[in-house]
């Protein structure tokens, strides 16, 4: 099969917070395997920016040991990772004083593509956007690129957008949630969109209810303090489950550009039903029997933050009107794992005399630790003993059918990197979109914090607290079993 890695022009990618955790865990190396995939052109460039007193060589080292410690198999190539660093600069900058800047204005081109990654904390982006254009180091075509958390509540959220437009179009804003860069994500756009067989079928007449889940086995470890002041509502849900759950409950839009989706999933947003807070479970993880408890990676005793979530929630269009959508995501759990699963109903009668076993389509969107997905599906068990029905999942990843090619699937940062090159704003949030999301949170938050709602505790290496499978259960369903 021919590769189909589309060429990008020159550019000049600033990224602020360049010796930070992300810059070299996902950024760099991510960068690192475009480069090797011939999508960053000769005359591109890299530069990284931060206060850290070094050099271009000595970030560019510093890089090599990012790209040893987090890369694939490609970090065995030196020879392209020496041309790699060939095109790496480094300027020392406070994104808060003057220090820097003119360094910076110099070595970026006007001539090329220019994009700013702002790896930084929220708290710096009105100035990184301040700075860049009273430097006159961004102009129309520039585009920033904004890390999440995009605000704690719908005020600061506002308060953050207003400040970046007062410095850059909305069509220069690209603020980034990895999700939507996965490939199945992507891949379950087509299966929506590009086929006549799910579409008929994605709506309340043929669909029980959708999971979506987002589970981790890791604590909140080294970030206990600032998680503890956010959640897993507002670090998980607010972003993450709930643009999952616009993709999956989306009208199709007239066409596949960014504003077009954009829009769809903003209607979605805003057709969410106010959570009735019966429907609502919250937890919070006990030590392990090598693991420490939530509060006392929290380091807060009396912590009330949550590191579980579960709801059910409401879509109030023609659509979904009566299905539930089940969200639940958490630490310390029992599996590492992100999927959607579209449960389709029963069927109103069954032919097959004896066969009393329900027998369901279960679509099943798996984000990771392996991307794929799959259907199931009921069929005859092969052989003599007449018509004994079983249900076997039907793969639709289809990675044989693609070769070689579908091992070869950027990871979502690359992905999303090369979407900002391009100019291409669809797989990222507009300012709305996120506005929209936090006013449908916000209220839910308010509304735990006036009860004195307490998380209730759940066992490291568990699904969660007892209430959550309860909440399934009360309605005759339950949750997929958490697999890795
Ligand atoms: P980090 O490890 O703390 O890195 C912060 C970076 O900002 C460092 O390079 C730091 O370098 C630089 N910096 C701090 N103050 C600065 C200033 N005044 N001027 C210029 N540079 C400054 O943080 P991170 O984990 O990489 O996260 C970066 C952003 O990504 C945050 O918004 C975070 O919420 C978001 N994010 C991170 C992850 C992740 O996996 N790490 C995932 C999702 C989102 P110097 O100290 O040298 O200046």
């Amino acid at each position: 099969m021919v590769s189909r890695v589309i060429p990008v022009d020159d550019f000049d990618l600033v990224i602020f917070g360049s010796t930070g955790d992300l810059a070299r865990r996902k950024i760099l190396p991510g960068l690192f395997r475009r480069f090797l995939s011939g999508q960053m052109p000769e005359g591109s460039r890299i530069i990284g920016a931060a206060r850290s007193d070094i050099d271009a060589d000595g970030y560019r080292e510093m890089i090599r040991d990012a790209i040893a410690e987090f890369g694939g198999a490609e970090k065995r190539n030196k020879k392209a990772l020496d041309a790699f660093l060939g095109q790496i600069e480094y300027v020392s900058i406070d994104a808060l004083g003057d220090g820097g800047w003119q360094a910076l204005a110099k070595l970026v081109r006007k001539d090329v593509i220019g994009a700013f990654y702002f790896s930084v904390a929220p708290s710096l982006f009105g100035a990184l956007a301040e700075r860049l254009q009273s430097h006159k180091i961004a102009d129309a075509n520039s585009r920033i690129v904004v890390e999440k958390p995009f605000g704690r509540d719908l005020g600061s959220a506002k308060e953050l957008n207003a400040t970046l437009a007062m410095h850059f179009d909305e069509c220069q804003i690209y603020r980034i949630d990895h999700y939507l860069g996965k490939e199945t994500v992507q891949n379950l756009m087509a299966v929506r969109f590009g086929n006549m067989l799910f579409e008929p079928l994605w709506n309340n007449h043929y669909v029980d209810h959708i999971q979506i889940t987002v589970a981790e086995t890791v604590g909140v470890g080294g970030r206990g303090g600032y998680y503890d002041k956010s959640g897993a509502m507002r670090d998980m849900v607010q972003n993450h489950l709930m643009q999952l759950l616009c993709l999956i409950a989306m009208e199709a839009p007239h066409q596949f550009d960014a504003d077009a989706v954009r829009d769809e999933k903003l209607k979605v947003i805003r057709a969410l039903q106010p959570l009735d807070p019966h429907h609502l479970v919250r937890g919070q993880y006990d030590a392990g029997p090598k693991t420490a408890s939530y509060r006392e990676d929290a380091e807060n005793p009396r912590s009330h933050t949550e590191s579980f979530i579960a709801m059910k929630a409401h879509i109030a269009n023609w659509r979904w009107a009566g299905v539930p959508f089940y969200l639940r995501t958490g630490k310390r759990l029992k599996a590492q794992t992100s999927e959607i699963v579209v449960v389709f109903k029963d069927l109103g009668h069954s032919i097959f005399e004896g066969d009393e076993k329900r027998h369901r389509n279960i679509l099943t969107i798996q984000l990771q630790p392996n991307e794929g997905m799959t259907l199931q599906v009921t069929i005859k068990e092969p052989g003599p003993g007449g018509m004994r029905l079983i249900d076997v999942p039907l793969d639709m990843t289809f990675a044989d059918a693609l070769g070689p090619d579908a091992e070869d699937v950027p990871d979502a940062y690359e992905r999303l990197i090369m979407d900002v090159i391009r100019g291409n704003q669809t797989l990222f949030m507009r300012g709305d979109e996120v506005e929209a999301a936090w006013a449908w949170t916000d209220p839910i938050i308010e509304g735990w914090q006036a009860r004195n709602d307490v998380p209730k505790h759940y066992d490291t290496g568990s699904a969660g607290p007892e209430d959550a499978m309860m909440l399934m259960h009360r309605d005759g369903r339950k949750w997929r079993e958490l697999k890795g």
